[in-house]
């Protein structure tokens, strides 16, 4: 068992690293009060492999593993959390499109979606399905000639929705529950599609939130991800990775607040002398860095068994999900008490963490679902077992 990273993750996460102090750190405030999606710095990652780490290597992504990617993510959130967490659901989506579409499909969009010139939002959530993601009921309807699908309902909470070109619905072909769901790769810009107003959210300001209303779209029946009914599953899968990316964009985050607060403690002067002086300080960023660090590892552990294939990938990842965004918003917000009154003000980041990492334990599944999860798995004991 090796816990190093090797030669090629140092460079990866060095090469990460540089760019996001260079490209993305210095404009994160801004980019926060004024809600700019950064589309031109998504290009200048597209450059680096950033938007297609998991993407099929035979469709032109970087083909790397989950735990090399989740590595890179950290050190992109550690620079701005919310643009980061947006290029994590870009690289879902694509790679759904890389493993799921028909050839022809993969190689109209990810060309595009490799470079940035075109961006993803992944559609599940509707307005009476969010965690009962099975229910939903926009529905795609199979011409009678076969060649399209006409597609109609509403979805909810759609990360980059009004300004992204592809989109991934999860639509209803079949009976009710998971069975009868089907996946579509969608032209964000087909007749009959409509965005809502861009959500005013406590945090991920500078990606749009919006609503995505569907009237009677049509959509090529080769659009179809593998075949009528496998839509859900696939849909997981995509989460299930996607629940790395956003727990290691939490631990990122929090390890940029846990350093700032270590810094701001050893200059602040109260009582005659530095916080750092106070036991009680001392100890608070002692636990910080051990829940932080426990954090990482679950994060990569979990990666670890995407990567391997484990039967039991989905519990490690949900469980990763639920301890890393728990505990980062939690080390987040230690530091913004550390620095007392001045935590709150928006000159210094740590609100904007705080209020970034918040949704991190409500998106791609609430921390609620991760133990429903987890909670049914571990009941068959031959599970539990083979989990220790
Ligand atoms: C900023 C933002 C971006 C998002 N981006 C996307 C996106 O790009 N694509 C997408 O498809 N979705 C997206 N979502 C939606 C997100 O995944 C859902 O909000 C989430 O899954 C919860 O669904 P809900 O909001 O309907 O809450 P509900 O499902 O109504 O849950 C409400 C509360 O009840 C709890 N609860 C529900 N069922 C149970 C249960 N069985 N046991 C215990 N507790 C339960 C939940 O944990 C939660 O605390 C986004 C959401 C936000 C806020």
């Amino acid at each position: 068992m090796n816990f190093s990273l090797n030669e090629d993750q140092q460079a990866f996460a060095e090469l990460a690293s540089n760019f996001a102090s260079k490209s993305m750190a210095p404009f994160a405030d801004e980019w926060d009060k004024t809600a700019h999606f950064p589309v031109e710095m998504f290009k200048e990652a597209g450059e680096l492999g950033f938007l297609g780490l998991y993407t099929n290597e035979e469709v032109g992504g970087m083909g790397l593993s989950r735990l090399d990617s989740s590595i890179i993510f950290e050190k992109l959130a550690y620079g701005d959390t919310s643009a980061a967490a947006f290029m994590t659901i870009h690289n879902m989506v694509a790679w759904m499109i890389g493993e799921f579409a028909k050839p022809e499909v993969a190689e109209a969009w990810i060309p595009d979606m490799m470079t940035g010139d075109k961006l993803g939002s992944y559609c599940l959530t509707e307005p009476n399905a969010g965690s009962d993601a099975g229910s939903l009921t926009t529905k795609a309807v199979k011409s009678d000639d076969g060649k399209h699908y006409l597609l109609t309902g509403q979805k909810m909470f759609i990360s980059g929705a009004g300004a992204t070109d592809v989109l991934v619905v999860m639509a209803r072909t079949g009976e009710d529950g998971a069975k009868g769901i089907s996946a579509f790769v969608v032209d964000a810009k087909a007749e009959g599609i409509t965005y809502g107003k861009n959500e005013h959210k406590m945090g991920w300001k500078n990606q749009p939130t919006a609503a995505v209303h569907f009237k009677d779209v049509k959509v090529p029946a080769k659009n179809l991800l593998g075949e009528e009914g496998q839509g859900f599953t696939f849909a997981m899968k995509g989460l299930d990775g996607g629940r790395i990316n956003i727990a290691t964009c939490a631990v990122g985050t929090a390890q940029a607040a846990l350093e700032r607060a270590v810094q701001y403690v050893q200059e602040r002067s109260q009582f005659g002398r530095t916080l750092d002086k106070f036991q009680n300080v001392q100890f608070k960023l002692a636990d910080m860095l051990t829940e932080l660090t426990a954090a990482r590892q679950m994060v990569r552990l979990a990666a670890y068994h995407l990567d391997t294939g484990s039967p039991d990938a989905s519990s490690y990842c949900a469980m990763a999900k639920r301890l890393a965004t728990d505990l980062s918003f939690k080390v987040a917000n230690e530091a913004l008490q550390l620095h007392g009154g001045y935590g709150y003000l928006q000159e210094y980041p740590l609100e904007r963490h705080v209020r970034d990492l918040r949704v991190h334990q409500i998106l791609e599944g609430t921390n609620e679902v991760m133990r429903l999860i987890v909670s049914r798995k571990m009941m068959d004991m031959d599970t539990l077992k083979r989990m220790q």
